[in-house]
């Protein structure tokens, strides 16, 4: 009996081991996201995906069309911008129904608002800055309106990272138009909350995490 104590233990200590390995193979846990997002956020960060492609692809279209940095500069951004909001849309599960093609869009506002904008870019340089100013003055406004209705810590630091590139990115568009001696009047922003912006200046971004 003296001797089985021993060879009891080894198969014993085998068995919890073993269990614990299979246990892994057995039953893979599944990672879900710890909180998921209300219908209204997911719309509203899928809007945003091609909102963000919608810049991205208009100042690649504008920059194959003039020989001005600032499109293509603005438009390495944007497909930051775009990355971003995948992965978080990418943590949260929510589907992408998105096209990667450029100038295709699942939403039809976006898809019209596409078309408009590279026609008006086509006729001047001085439309296609103001063309940029517009896109960008439309971000910062959907994108405040968003943050006021999310109470989501990624969101909101998805958002604000957007945001803080936008402010850039119409700082530099009008700050050309203004060049061009005809300032930029916001369309979507009010008047207060466009000069807060640009007295505020250039921004150092960083991510959204
Ligand atoms: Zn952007
Ligand atoms: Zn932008």
């Amino acid at each position: 009996m003296k001797k089985l104590y021993p060879i009891l233990s080894v198969a014993f200590l085998s068995f919890i081991m073993f269990s614990f390995i299979s246990c892994g193979d057995d039953d893979p846990i599944i990672e879900e996201p710890l909180v998921t997002l209300t219908d209204d956020e997911a719309l509203t960060l899928f809007y945003l995906r091609e909102e963000e492609k919608l810049a991205r692809d208009v100042y690649a279209y504008l920059g194959s069309l003039y020989d001005h940095i600032i499109f293509d500069n603005i438009g390495a951004s944007e497909q930051r911008h775009v990355d971003f909001v995948l992965e978080v849309m990418d943590e949260y599960d929510i589907p992408d129904t998105g096209s990667d093609d450029a100038g295709v869009y699942t939403l039809p506002e976006l898809q019209d608002l596409f078309n408009s904008l590279t026609a008006k870019g086509e006729l001047s340089l001085y439309d296609a800055l103001y063309v940029g100013a517009t896109i960008e003055d439309l971000d910062i406004f959907d994108l405040d309106a968003a943050l006021t209705e999310t109470m989501n810590e990624d969101l909101i630091n998805l958002y604000e990272a957007l945001r803080c590139g936008s402010s850039n990115h119409i700082w530099a568009f009008t700050s050309q138009l203004k060049m061009e001696g005809d300032p930029y009047t916001p369309q979507f922003l009010s008047q207060e909350r466009y000069d807060g912006l640009l007295l505020a200046g250039h921004q150092s971004c960083s991510g959204y995490k």
